[in-house]
């Protein structure tokens, strides 16, 4: 049943089913296991006590699987803590030479890194250059699970997202631009739907953990759309990854620990060049197919509004631990955007590429969780459907 379901290509995407599954599992999700784990990714820089613009009553979480244990001041890379003196400032970008009319380019500079900047990210909201009330979470010892976080505060932030910042598109809906905010973002819910079955607590009083087999069904399998989503959010993240090859390649990874940062820089090149990804899937999402309609350069600016809208949504999640893994993924989400369609104002001139430390930390972490959800949800979605009729 499974494998009629999700056959062929993925809608509006450049790959199948099978061929995501196989390169996933053989090739991505074992080179982003370890890489996540390396010291310059593991350490994510959020603010995690945020006023909540829209509903000043929500505070904090009451769940005791909800805390976040921050980071003492030494754990952190010594690095990570300097004020970056290569960083470039707004002022420092320089439009490159005008590129034919198409209004996305595929490539990007191939003289790519020029140092972590420290500008905002145009497609989130929070102000990520703002040290004061930053601390930093070792994400390892924080694993998005199962919390307990539920009810009217997760209910009415999801309700938030989906109708006023992305509706549903009617059914005929053939623009592409508009499916987009909502595909991405039902993938995400998707994916945080499946880690909380794959990290479940079974038991309160022995403390067991296990997966919840039932709840996958519940809540994402049961509804083809939302796994359709999760593969095409899981594509648009590699396809900005891959996009951005040389700058993730040339970029610095120190912490100040050189082993370990050649062991990261190597991950990176077999993550970012890896030659059976280019054999099986060269373009996992196509955005040059995007935005050109007359009225292209409006549409983007009102998705990049609303894209907006929901990052400052994470301010409101109401349990630590789901703010921190919310806002990593909005966070990775606004930075693939960025990077996919990496546009000026007047969707003229392709500006080049410029990602702040925990920018790129944030997408390897999501492409991560993307990368885990698709393998458990191929991986037990046979097992699941039996469950459920089993009962
Ligand atoms: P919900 O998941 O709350 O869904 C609400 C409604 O959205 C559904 O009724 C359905 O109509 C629609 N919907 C559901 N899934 C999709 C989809 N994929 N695509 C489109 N529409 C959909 N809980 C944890 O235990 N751990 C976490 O780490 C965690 N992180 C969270 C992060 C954020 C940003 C938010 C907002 C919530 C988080 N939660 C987390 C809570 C969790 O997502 C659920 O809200 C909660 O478990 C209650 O689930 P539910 O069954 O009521 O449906």
């Amino acid at each position: 049943r499974d494998s009629r379901k999700y056959a062929g290509i993925v809608e509006d995407c450049c790959c199948d089913y099978e061929t995501v599954n196989s390169i996933n599992e053989e090739v991505l999700h074992p080179i982003l296991q370890e890489l996540v784990t390396t010291p310059f990714f593991r350490y994510f820089k959020v603010k995690l006590w945020c006023d909540c613009p829209f509903w000043p009553d929500d505070g904090m979480c009451r769940f005791r699987d909800c805390t976040v244990c921050e980071c003492p001041e030494s754990e952190v890379p010594e690095p990570f803590r300097r004020k970056s003196s290569s960083g470039l400032s707004a002022d420092d970008m320089i439009c490159q030479e005008g590129k034919p009319q198409a209004a996305v380019d595929r490539t990007i500079d191939s003289k790519a890194f020029r140092g972590w900047i420290e500008v905002d990210n145009p497609w989130t909201y929070d102000d990520e250059t703002d040290d004061a009330e930053m601390t930093y979470v070792n994400l390892q010892l924080n694993p998005e699970r199962y919390t307990g976080y539920s009810g009217r505060s997760a209910w009415r932030i999801w309700d938030a997202i989906y109708k006023e910042n992305c509706p549903k598109y009617p059914s005929e809906e053939f623009c592409q631009e508009k499916k987009l905010l909502y595909k991405l973002i039902s993938g995400l819910h998707s994916s945080i739907s499946v880690h909380i079955a794959s990290d479940y607590l079974l038991d309160e009083s022995s403390n067991l953990w296990g997966h919840n087999l039932e709840l996958l069904y519940d809540r994402v399998l049961k509804y083809p759309d939302r796994v359709r989503n999760l593969y095409f959010t899981f594509l648009f993240v590699l396809r900005a990854v891959t996009k951005a090859a040389d700058y993730l390649e040339q970029a610095e990874y120190d912490t100040g620990n050189p082993q370990e940062d050649l062991k990261t820089q190597s991950l990176v090149r077999q993550l970012v060049y890896n030659p059976k990804l280019q054999a099986a899937c060269p373009l996992p999402f196509d955005e040059a197919k995007l935005w050109q309609g007359e009225n292209g350069p409006e549409l983007k600016q009102q998705i990049q509004k609303q894209f907006r809208n929901i990052s400052a949504l994470m301010d409101c999640v109401g349990c630590e631990k789901c703010r921190l893994w919310g806002k990593l993924q909005v966070l990775g989400l606004g930075t693939a955007l960025k990077i996919v369609f990496s546009l000026d104002d007047q969707n003229q001139l392709n500006q080049p590429l410029q990602l702040q430390r925990n920018e790129a930390i944030a997408l390897i972490n999501l492409l991560n969780r993307l990368s885990e959800s698709v393998k458990f949800v191929h991986e037990m979605a046979p097992t699941a459907e039996k469950v459920v009729e089993g009962k």
